[in-house]
């Protein structure tokens, strides 16, 4: 009897392999014409960032983040895809992406770092380490689009949170593209706010939240538009990482046209 062949590895299935991971971004980097360095160090895993090397001025900037709950593996496979699969051209704008901003939490698959910590509610506080090295790298930095890359346990659906701001508001848009791959959200509250078929939109509020999400920072400090994207953990990693994917690709589209017209 012929030995079983080993079946083909799925695409996905080293998706918490943080070394991998990098050079993945290292390789699509490459062939992106992007710079990927290590901008600081935490429990023991480089924190990477990828950014356009010879930026320009009437280019818009996108800001991409993903991995700040390391437990969302379809955010930092999603973020990483779409680098590799874009048809869109790297001259027509600047990139500065972070692809995995928790590398401990994803490599344990926890939403959390090593000292228990959920980042995401750090951004007011940049005397916690990572953060405040993220902080440093966006410094006085300002993007036409922010994209930061979740997912949810609870989501029926995709979701997305806009934060108010220039119309026409876009988050309709981003729900449809990733529609072919996964449905939009069917609740009508999320997290405690008001939800209509996966679009999330509310004005910030610094005492909203005392302790701030990434997403706080962008839209206060850095960004003109502000997207949380928010995939459906138990649908399929592929259908996951394909919403990402077509999610970065509408709206970084968006950015472009909004820029020309
Ligand atoms: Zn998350």
């Amino acid at each position: 009897m012929p030995a079983r062949r080993a079946a083909k590895p799925l695409q996905h299935d080293r998706t918490h392999d943080y070394a991998h991971l990098i050079r993945r971004w290292r390789a699509a980097c490459r062939t992106r014409g992007l710079r990927l360095s290590a901008y600081s160090e935490v429990s023991g895993y480089p924190l990477f960032v990828a950014e356009t090397r010879r930026p320009r001025a009437d280019r818009p900037w996108v800001y991409l983040s993903a991995g700040i709950h390391g437990d969302e593996s379809a955010a930092t496979e999603g973020a990483l895809a779409w680098l590799t699969q874009t048809r869109l051209g790297f001259d027509a704008f600047n990139l500065l992406a972070f692809p995995c901003l928790n590398p401990w939490g994803l490599v344990n698959n926890s939403r959390l770092d090593a000292e228990g910590r959920d980042l995401n509610r750090t951004y007011h506080d940049p005397g916690i380490p990572p953060t405040g090295a993220h902080l440093a790298r966006l410094h006085d930095r300002r993007f036409d689009l922010a994209l930061t890359l979740h997912e949810d346990y609870d989501a029926t659906g995709i979701y997305i949170y806009e934060v108010k701001g220039p119309t026409p508001h876009w988050a309709e848009q981003l729900i449809d593209a990733a529609r072919p791959h996964v449905p939009a959200d069917t609740r009508r509250s999320i997290e405690g706010r008001a939800a209509r078929n996966g679009v999330v939109r509310r004005k910030l509020d610094p005492a909203l939240m005392p302790h701030f999400p990434e997403a706080f920072t962008l839209h206060f400090h850095h960004a003109a538009r502000t997207f949380t994207v928010e995939t459906p953990s138990e649908a399929g990693i592929d259908a996951r990482v394909a919403a990402q994917v077509a999610v970065i690709e509408r709206a970084v589209r968006l950015c472009l046209a909004e820029r020309r017209s």
